[in-house]
């Protein structure tokens, strides 16, 4: 059993192909990456639009998977920029039609959460989801994914990369911000906001900005963000471990890419007797292999959708999503 997926909530256009054991048979991707500020949502729109017909034959082709061999089609349903899901789903159901597949719904965030679950071999672990748009901490309880904490502002990765563009660079921030990192050597208080199992960054945004302004050297800067961030992070997603009575966490997300956060966490989760798992770089970041996974899982409890009930849905709440494969 092969299912195709589609990713394109946001600045990543993406197509995975994935069997019934998990394996990604395929997966190809394209960022849209803007010259200058932030993603406007109409033009990575236009970038996916472009991009998505090559990525799905690139992916066939890397998985030596022919359209009639593929079972299901399955697509990001939010949450994300409008125009960005649009154009992945359009996508999705030419080639749903086009094949008479079943097409498939599915919700990024549970999607993050499944393909970390599966490469884990974990369970029923917490997710800690950082990411561009999204900062979330999220467990299985009673019938649904529930948030556990998130950001009350930006997305941690928003933060970053506004955050480097506010320094002189380029999108996106937070690779850049960690090598810079790297070289800091003097930490400067920063406002360490943790409300609750909840976050927030805008604070550190305009302080961190501030200090710059005044002279202090950008690595420095750096080496405080990430201290400071990654620490809150880790507090949260501590507290729901002690509140759930969890000892395991996995990641997912652009920003857990960084070496810095997989650490403190990893350090976290061990001290308390748990174990914790971040799925290889291509699977963190946004991309088509989990998306294909949850189409799968969600396929074979009998998920689908007709064309006509297939809209986007760019404000879905993990928490709003039924998720009958993990019934039982
Ligand atoms: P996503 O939205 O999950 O695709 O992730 C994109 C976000 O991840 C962007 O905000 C990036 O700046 C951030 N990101 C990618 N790599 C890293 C890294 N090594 N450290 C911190 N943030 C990162
Ligand atoms: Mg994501």
């Amino acid at each position: 059993m092969v299912v195709l997926g589609i990713e394109s909530t946001a600045h990543t256009a993406s197509v995975g192909i994935v069997d019934e054991r998990a394996e990604v048979l395929g997966l190809a991707s394209d960022m849209y990456r803007p010259a200058l500020g932030g993603i406007h949502p109409r033009e990575a729109a236009n970038h996916h639009v472009e991009v998505l017909p090559g990525l799905v034959e690139q992916a066939l082709e890397r998985a030596r998977v022919r359209p009639s061999e593929v079972d299901a089609v399955a697509f990001s349903q939010g949450p994300g920029l409008g125009p960005c899901l649009r154009a992945g789903a359009t996508v999705a159901r030419v080639l749903s039609l086009a094949w008479k597949r079943p097409l498939v719904p599915v919700n990024h965030c549970v999607a993050h959460v499944e393909i970390a679950r599966v490469l884990s071999g974990l369970d029923d672990p917490l997710l800690l989801y950082a990411s561009g748009g999204n900062t979330q901490v999220i467990a299985y309880g009673r019938g649904r994914y529930r948030v556990l904490g998130e950001t009350l502002d930006i997305g941690v990765g928003n933060f970053l990369d506004k955050l480097w563009i506010g320094l002189g660079g380029t999108f996106p921030g937070g690779p850049a911000l960690e090598a810079e990192a790297r070289t800091g050597t003097e930490l400067h208080a920063l406002p360490y906001s943790v409300h609750g199992m909840d976050v927030a960054f805008s604070g550190m945004l305009t302080a961190t900005l501030a200090l710059h302004a005044k002279g202090t050297p950008r690595p420095d800067l750096a080496y405080s963000v990430e201290t400071t961030a990654y620490a809150m992070l880790t507090e949260i997603t501590e507290r729901a471990l002690a509140h759930r009575g969890r000892n395991s966490v996995v990641l997912g997300g652009g920003v857990a890419c960084n070496e810095r956060l997989r650490g403190m966490v990893r350090a976290m989760v061990e001290g308390r007797g748990g174990t914790m798992f971040a799925p290889p770089r291509s699977l963190c970041v946004d991309n088509g292999a989990m998306i294909a996974w949850t189409g799968h899982l969600a396929h074979r409890a009998g998920v689908s959708v007709d064309v006509p009930d297939s809209a986007v849905l760019p404000r879905q709440r993990t928490d709003l999503v039924s998720t009958p494969w993990r019934a039982g």
